[in-house]
């Protein structure tokens, strides 16, 4: 039997061992896998696109310590954290006051980056789409059951920019919508403008190769206007004051 090499740690991985990764790589499900979150989806990530999850989780795991557990138990109206309902696998969480938002996951048995509480931490300004979808598929006594998502699309990210959240219902998604849409002034629903995820993800893999090719210095002019097309602000609400809320909460770690 092919064994393989774990990618990030090289350890030596076999058929119940490995993950395999869309670009052909392998990463160790005992280590590098459980670094990722859950809902991550493994099988269309490149390696590149785990190493970049992986960075983003430890940089939001310590910006959701320094700042978002503080305010948990803040008694200021202005600064209180608004925890977004619904979601299933992992606990999502608004800041308005600081322009973020932070998706985190709770292990009981693994402690990573010394932690038990992994988060991944947004500006709520690229925020850019939150769609509705459902998978239909048959239990064990062959009844039907059908899963709810919410995929939350982010631009200028890398690592996990679109996760597919899964909800109780689709009443659980109105509500989403409804707040981000008040939160950005939108009046019309985003999911009117543009009525095909897919589409819409291809965008954002369009916008999250463009920051990495920005960081890298490779970004040509073809891909700037593509990415300039993707990400239509008219659309989108007038996000100035959301992001210099938050750059100048994350200034500290952007250093
Ligand atoms: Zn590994």
């Amino acid at each position: 039997m092919a064994k393989h090499n774990c990618a990030i740690c090289g350890a030596e991985v076999g058929l119940m061992s490995e993950q395999k990764l869309a670009d052909g790589n392998y990463i160790c499900r005992k280590e590098c896998s459980k670094k990722t979150f859950k809902v991550f989806d493994k099988v269309t990530a490149t390696l590149g696109d785990v190493t970049e999850h992986i960075a983003q989780i430890e940089k939001g795991t310590q910006i959701w310590n320094e700042i978002f557990v503080p305010l948990q138990g803040t008694k200021n109206k202005e600064e209180k954290l608004r925890q977004i309902y619904g979601l299933k696998d992992v606990t999502g969480y608004v800041s308005p006051s600081t322009g973020l938002m932070a998706f985190i996951e709770n292990r009981y048995k693994f402690f990573i980056f010394g932690k038990s509480t992994l988060a991944c931490v947004y500006r709520v300004a690229d925020l850019y789409g939150y769609e509705y979808e459902t998978e239909k598929s048959k239990d064990s006594e062959g009844k039907e059951i059908t899963k709810h998502f919410c995929i939350f699309l982010f631009r200028n990210t890398t690592g996990m920019y679109a996760p597919r959240i899964e909800i109780g219902s689709q009443g659980d998604f109105a509500n989403i919508e409804k707040y981000f849409n008040e939160l950005f002034g939108i009046q019309k629903t985003l999911r009117n403008t543009v009525n095909n995820a897919k589409r819409q993800i291809n965008a954002i893999k369009a916008a999250a190769s463009a920051v990495k090719a920005a960081k890298e210095g490779t970004l040509d002019e073809a891909q700037a206007a593509d990415t300039a097309e993707a990400l239509d602000a008219s659309v989108y609400g007038d996000r100035t004051q959301w992001i210099a809320k938050a750059d100048a909460a994350l200034a500290p770690y952007n250093k």
